[in-house]
């Protein structure tokens, strides 16, 4: 009796330095492996109230925003930048993304409403301030935030290798400061890679337009900025497919591997007049052709860009994810990456799903 009572008080020890050893290390891989998400109002109470999603991984690492939406009839730039905001969460530093900078615009489904173009009113050189409230909240929203890198999801009319619209669309628009040029044609050659037609090809160009978003967080952030453009002569599912493709290749190539989410992210604050993204809703099955009004036409490339030959890389990685090579062929292997984006990061850099 007495033999097993105390049997019995040594495993009772055991267990409790067991379980006093296992937990914090349990709590510990907790932590690591939560990725917060927060997401606040800009402009709460106003018409430019929308919401914008901070994604921290908890590890140290670069910050990096994607923008969507400054132009309100460029669907696939804040389609895209919706779904990352619902799904993706990264393993280093933190991603802050604004799917739909401007709302009226958006709730319009045009260029820009009242208010004049908003990609013309952030300031053009340090100093300078911005030219509008909506350019303003924007700048103030994220200047807390150290953003190192920035892109802003556009769309343009036409092909930019087409002769007769000069449209800047399928275009990558860097802002020349580090090896950004260098990423740009890195990026490009990959998107090229898998098209055939020259006149579909992306083009790099340096130097966003004075008074867009992307040239404003360059000079008066500093930050890495980008403009990227897909074209609205293809079908909604490859312009988005293009601008998932061009995140996850910033993300691949500063280390901060694409996670899936576990849960939704929260939803947006009550006030905020953005209907909630459901991809099923966003994406029609039928190709989607915005209504062109003269300012859809981006006319000539401003002066201020010029355009530079595309070198694809030396060595194409073989991926088994090809960008789609034109609107005839949306197939399944888009299907599944809009379905599942995940799959695509997967098996360009063998990341862990989770
Ligand atoms: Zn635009």
């Amino acid at each position: 009796m007495f033999k097993h009572l105390q049997s019995r008080k040594v495993l009772s020890w055991l267990l409790i330095a067991g379980l006093l050893l296992v937990s914090p290390m349990l709590a510990l891989n907790t932590a690591e492996a939560q990725p917060q998400v927060e997401v606040k109002t800009i402009a709460a109470g106003t018409k430019y109230a929308t919401p914008m999603y901070i994604i921290r991984s908890g590890q140290p690492g670069p910050t990096f925003l994607f923008t969507g939406g400054v132009h309100g009839n460029e669907t696939a730039g804040y389609v895209a930048a919706r779904r990352i905001a619902k799904e993706y969460r990264v393993t280093k530093g933190t991603l802050i993304v604004i799917p739909d900078v401007n709302v009226p615009a958006i709730k319009a489904k045009r260029r820009y409403v009242s208010e004049g173009d908003l990609n013309r009113q952030f300031p053009t050189s340090k100093g300078q301030q911005a030219k509008s409230a909506l350019a303003r909240i924007m700048l103030d929203a994220i200047r807390p935030y150290n953003v190192q890198w920035h892109v802003d999801m556009h769309e343009g009319f036409d092909y930019y290798k087409n002769p007769k619209t000069s449209s800047v669309g399928q275009t990558l628009i860097y802002y020349p400061t580090g090896n950004n040029g260098a990423l740009a044609n890195k990026l490009a050659g990959e998107l090229n890679s898998g098209i055939k037609e020259s006149i579909r090809k992306f083009s790099v160009l340096k130097y966003p337009v004075g008074g867009s978003f992307a040239r404003g967080t360059a000079v008066t952030l500093g930050a890495r900025s980008f403009i990227f453009e897909t074209s609205q002569k293809q079908t909604l599912d490859v312009r988005v497919n293009f601008q998932l493709y061009m995140v996850n290749f910033f993300l691949r190539e500063l280390g901060m591997q694409v996670v899936k989410a576990d849960a939704p992210a929260p939803a947006a604050p009550v006030e905020s007049p953005v209907e909630p993204a459901t991809p099923d809703a966003d994406i029609p099955t039928a190709p989607e052709v915005d209504t062109p009004d003269e300012t859809d036409n981006p006319a000539a490339p401003s002066e201020d860009k010029v355009a530079e030959p595309v070198t694809p890389p030396e060595n194409v990685v073989a991926e088994p994810v090809t960008p789609p090579a034109n609107n005839q062929k949306p197939a399944t292997n888009l299907s599944q990456l809009i379905s599942n984006p995940f799959t695509a990061v997967e098996k360009i850099s063998g990341l862990v799903r989770k």
